[in-house]
């Protein structure tokens, strides 16, 4: 079967988000099979088991090990270190698929690709940081984040707890509020503040290793949606060796690459679960025309409504991917316009999802909102309301505020 072809109703959705881009550059180190066929077999695993992983609440583990299986959790560690050298687009493409089939296990591959991004770019002149680059492809190790501590909620640039240095080693305890599947990765990558006289926009990044830390357990995860992400809160207690931490001060690391990756892969995820819901609403459809001797239900318009949104939301990621491989150097990175589109991105992806997936419910009707129908919309409007508020839109539009009076608007369509 084809990634790009393939339909579970026999209605063909687009499969991917930066066409040709995926086949044409992948290598294949697992069994000699290209990229979009690994991820087109992880994502049955992952599809198989979603409605049990979000009943239970549970780690979605049988994905996870189809991915370790397939080697995805290493595809975009650079060449020099062993890996597969996938760009972002490459990655997205995964999340999408991912996502279509389960919404946590696309977003828990999305969060752990963000921090390889980081380390890949920021890392790469350290010793330490080019074995991990190593062993992330050898060994498949998943990394969780932590950004998120005590009562800041999405604030990711300002941390309140310090690294503490004693001679070369570091030590971090923190009340962290949420650290997704926490207890399953073998790494956490968090924020901190430099030391504990800097202040506190002052931060770094530094990894952990599974070694290096405990995680005492704060809170559950009873979520609406997203329940497969584990994403409970945790007394973080780690400590390592001082060259554990990015060389490059966090400031840097946000601008470049966590923010824009994590914006680029989250929307990737939830426009995969968009176009899942989708897919749903027209199987809806085409049964009830089929059964009306090819009558059109009254609902068909949503499902033109969802159809014209998710070609929005995949146009918006797709322009935001070719944007982000353009932008090659440092200060076409950080400048004002690459720093207000990155985050617009994931404001104007969440918003478009959310719609998309709120128009095939109604294309369903009754069988969308039933938890019991093989139409059920329910699981993907769950999940995909985590969307807005995974880093708050209010907040991001708040940070952009300045850049939208700063940035002229484009002379041409084209720019
Ligand atoms: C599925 C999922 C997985 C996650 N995984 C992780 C993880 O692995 N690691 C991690 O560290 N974090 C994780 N997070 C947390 C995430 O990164 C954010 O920190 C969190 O979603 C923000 O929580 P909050 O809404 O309580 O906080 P806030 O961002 O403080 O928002 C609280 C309220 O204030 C409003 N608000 C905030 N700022 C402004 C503003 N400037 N103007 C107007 N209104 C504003 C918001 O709209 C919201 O109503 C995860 C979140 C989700 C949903």
């Amino acid at each position: 079967m084809n990634l790009r072809t393939a339909t579970k109703h026999g209605v063909p959705v687009p499969q991917e988000l930066a066409r040709g881009k995926l086949a044409a550059r992948s290598v294949a180190p697992a069994g000699g099979l290209e990229l979009a066929t690994r991820a087109e077999k992880v994502a049955a695993v992952a599809a198989e088991h979603a409605a049990a992983v979000d009943r239970d609440s549970r780690f979605p583990a049988e994905a996870i090990a189809a991915m370790r299986a397939a080697r995805l959790l290493g595809i975009a560690v650079p060449r020099e270190f062993g890996g597969e050298g996938a760009s972002i687009a490459d990655v997205a493409d995964v999340c999408y698929a991912l996502g279509r089939s389960c919404a946590s296990t696309a977003i828990i591959y999305a969060m752990h690709q963000t921090k390889v991004a980081c380390i890949a770019r920021h890392g790469k002149t350290t010793a330490w940081h080019q074995r991990l680059l190593r062993r992330l492809g050898s060994e498949q190790l998943l990394l969780a984040s932590s950004t998120t501590e005590g009562k800041a909620g999405g604030d990711v640039r300002n941390s309140s707890v310090p690294i503490e240095r004693h001679e070369a080693r570091i030590t971090l305890e923190r009340q962290a509020t949420v650290i997704s599947y926490g207890e399953a990765a073998d790494g956490v990558v968090t924020t901190a503040r430099r030391s504990p006289d800097a202040a506190s926009g002052d931060q770094v990044l530094v990894v952990f290793l599974k070694p290096d830390y405990t995680l005492e357990r704060l809170n559950g995860w009873d979520a609406l949606g997203m329940r497969g992400t584990c994403s409970g809160g945790f007394r973080l207690a780690a400590s390592g060796r001082g060259e554990q931490i990015l060389p490059v001060g966090y400031d840097k690391i946000h601008a470049q690459t966590m923010m824009p990756v994590a914006h680029l892969l989250w929307s990737s995820a939830w426009a995969g679960i968009a176009a899942a819901a989708v897919e749903r609403a027209r199987a809806f459809v085409r049964k009830a025309a089929h059964r009306a001797d090819s009558t059109m239900p009254p609902g068909a318009t949503h499902l033109t409504r969802a159809g014209a949104s998710l070609r929005v939301l995949r146009s918006v990621i797709a322009d935001a991917l070719r944007r982000f491989e353009l932008a090659t150097d440092e200060a076409a990175l950080e400048s004002v316009d690459f720093q207000a589109g990155m985050n617009l991105v994931k404001v104007n992806a969440s918003e478009l999802a959310v719609s998309t997936v709120t128009s095939a419910l109604q294309a369903c009707g009754l069988s969308g909102y039933r938890n019991d129908s093989e139409f059920s919309i329910g699981r993907h409007l769950r999940d995909i309301l985590s969307s807005p508020i995974m880093i708050s839109n209010d907040r991001i539009l708040a940070n952009v505020g300045m850049a939208s009076v700063l940035s002229g608007v484009p002379s041409s369509l084209r720019d």
